[in-house]
């Protein structure tokens, strides 16, 4: 158990509809008050949607990538500056699918995490190791040269970003990782953390891996896991109320 405040944040990925996003966002609007911060990251052209759907409650909403560049000629991107008008809190970078999918390396991650802090965006920053890094023994090496990317390009606004810690083949699997596994890497992270920033006591470090309502307490206890970022699980009312229950327990 920590004093930092929880924050459970849905990612939704590449999934919704005009109609179900009402229906889910109603929901979650509906189980209020959470004890814990909570948001929603939804694709793109929702955002509108949602940023009225929650407007009048203390729920957050935020994007799933944003670039690295203020604004210009490059097609298809969508700048901070853009979600910072949308009224986007939060926006996650470095999600190991945009990694694997889209050849984002630590660099333009850590580039990405700094235009979204330059116009007020808090960006969550993932880092996590494949499945044959961990079997490789190389979970500790590729986490922190992962954040090390970001500590360095942020500089001293570092302490603004929350990290989540998603180990990729726990993600979208039903594979978690056990508390155990993850305090471990979230202590090693928040050392980092601590070795660049006095912020870092203070600072959120959320575990992400197919996160469920029965999984999700344990997680929670850890002393380094101040939440989490939920997929799957961010889709249904029921479950995604249940995982912030249990951010409030914890
Ligand atoms: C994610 O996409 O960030 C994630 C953690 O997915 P899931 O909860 O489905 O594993």
């Amino acid at each position: 158990m920590n004093t930092r405040r929880k924050l459970v944040v849905g990612n939704w990925k590449m999934h919704g509809s005009r109609k179900g996003n009402a229906e889910l966002l109603e929901g979650i609007v509906a189980a209020r008050p959470f004890g814990c911060d909570v948001a929603v990251c939804v694709p793109f052209p929702y955002l509108a949607e949602t940023a009225v759907a929650l407007a009048a409650s203390d729920l957050r909403w935020g994007a799933q990538d944003c670039s690295a560049h203020e604004q210009g000629a490059y097609t298809g991107e969508v700048s901070a500056a853009m979600l910072h008008e949308f009224g986007c809190r939060y926006v996650i970078v470095g999600h190991s699918e945009r990694r694997a999918y889209h050849g984002e390396g630590d660099q333009l991650v850590a580039d990405k995490a700094k235009a979204a802090l330059a116009r007020g965006v808090t960006p969550i920053v993932c880092v996590g190791e494949t499945l044959a890094q961990r079997e490789a023994g190389e979970t500790e090496a590729v986490v922190k040269r992962q954040l090390s990317a970001v500590i360095h390009t942020l500089a001293h606004c570092a302490s603004e970003m929350v990290v989540a810690y998603e180990p990729v083949w726990a993600i979208g699997t039903g594979r978690t990782a056990t508390p155990g596994q993850a305090q471990q890497v979230h202590a090693l992270l928040r050392a980092q953390l601590l070795a660049a920033t006095p912020h870092a006591p203070g600072m959120k470090i959320l575990y992400g891996g197919s996160v469920k309502p029965d999984n999700a307490r344990e997680l929670f206890a850890q002393p380094d896991i101040d939440g989490g970022l939920i997929g799957g699980a961010s889709l249904k009312a029921a479950d995604f109320v249940a995982i912030c229950r249990a951010a409030d327990a914890t």
